[in-house]
């Protein structure tokens, strides 16, 4: 039987009936949009990491554009973030009219390298083509990024920080959960995230009342208290009442499969470390494992022998953002940004989700030790 990279179907399978039976609820008030089962998921989810204020959104990159939106972000600002990253971190930034600026990452966290940001601030600031406005920094694989420098940095340069947390939501720094560790979080339910949903939906935390209801007002096509009475330029970027429905059924079991992730990332872990790179695990940190990568010299040849073995593996990513065709003009070329170029060409993931046995998982292992060994 093919090993799958996440399953999906394995986990609606543990909570079918829930899930069913919520579903159907719907289908029978029919209040498809802003239903009852919208407002209870997103008390849920900021009780769940400890945020005031939870705004649910259509997608991820929803969630990234409306935090911008509301702090005014557009032509001539600068939003800084990690070049190594997934597209939608950057393209938020450009479809406000804004400028991304990218920064390199930690060699062992491949998080955004604190000491690089203020690189780039000074030198944007020195330049004085553009007015440094904000920091999206990137949980990237499940890590959340480094919030009490980053944070420090984010107030004493006046920027707005937000927490791309679409890999990273479940996570937690010391006992702080990710949602309440940025003045601003964005996370996507996209099925394939640790807590994902039947389709696109995404999430925005934050303390802030006065924000939350601008955003709220944003992801409802900028109106009022009168659904004709249009305040602001908004979108339409709100949650499918399915969708909430969906997410609170998965809720009940997002803490066991957290623990399971944990669990699996663990076996990786001991079996792995003397053949490859394996993730860093910072003090403090708790991953919410979306992805566990590990680093290999000959990436093509061990992915071909895994491959070949029915072990599905993924690069996450390719290509830096500034190597991107789209953003390559934003950026400073090759070099700029040396540590997410070679980590570009040494990732591999492995399969990561709750579902996978004991025995499957050192299969996994046994066969990355043999394809490691093969290529020396
Ligand atoms: C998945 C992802 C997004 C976008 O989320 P969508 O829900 O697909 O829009 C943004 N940033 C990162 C780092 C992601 O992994």
């Amino acid at each position: 039987m093919a090993i799958p990279f996440v399953d999906v179907k394995a986990q609606f399978t543990r909570i079918k009936a829930d899930m069913d039976r919520r579903i159907a609820t719907v289908m029978d008030h029919c209040k498809f949009i802003l239903g009852p089962e919208v407002a209870e998921l997103e008390t849920a989810l900021a009780s769940f990491c400890g945020a005031q204020h939870c705004i649910s959104v259509s997608s991820g990159t929803d969630a990234l554009l409306i935090v911008l939106m509301a702090e005014g972000i557009g032509p001539g600002d600068a939003v800084f973030l990690p070049t190594f990253t997934y597209t939608a971190t950057a393209e938020v930034a450009l479809l406000l009219g804004a400028s991304p600026v990218f920064v390199d990452v930690d060699p062992d966290t491949y998080n955004i390298d604190v000491k690089h940001l203020k690189k780039q601030i000074a030198a944007t600031r020195a330049a004085g083509r553009l007015r440094p406005k904000a920091i999206i920094a990137v949980d990237l694989f499940g890590l959340p990024a480094d919030f009490a420098r980053i944070g420090a940095i984010a107030e004493a340069e006046g920027l707005v920080l937000l927490d791309d947390a679409a890999q990273g939501f479940g996570g937690a720094i010391g006992n702080r959960r990710i949602g309440a560790v940025a003045p601003y979080t964005a996370t996507s339910f996209f099925p394939a995230k640790p807590l994902g949903c039947a389709g696109d939906g995404g999430a925005i935390f934050c303390n802030d009342a006065d924000k939350a209801a601008l955003m709220r007002s944003i992801r409802f096509h900028g109106v009022g208290n009168d659904p004709y009475d249009v305040v602001r330029v908004g979108l339409n970027g709100r949650l499918d009442t399915l969708q909430a429905a969906v997410l609170l059924s998965k809720l009940t079991i997002f803490e066991t499969e957290l623990a399971e992730r944990e669990a699996l990332s663990q076996l990786y872990d001991s079996r792995l470390r003397d053949h490859v790179a394996t993730p860093a695990r910072p003090k403090d940190m708790h991953y919410a494992w979306a992805i566990y990568t590990i680093r290999v010299k000959n990436r093509d040849g061990v992915r071909k022998y895994l491959t070949d073995h029915g072990v599905p593996t993924a690069v996450y990513y390719p290509k830096p953002m500034h190597f991107q065709a789209a953003y390559q003009s934003y950026g400073e070329g090759a070099g700029s940004c040396p540590v997410a170029e070679r980590l570009s060409g040494e990732v591999l993931s492995l399969p990561m989700h709750p579902y996978i046995d004991q025995a499957t998982a050192h299969f996994i292992c046994d066969k990355v030790i043999e394809a490691v060994g093969q290529q020396d």
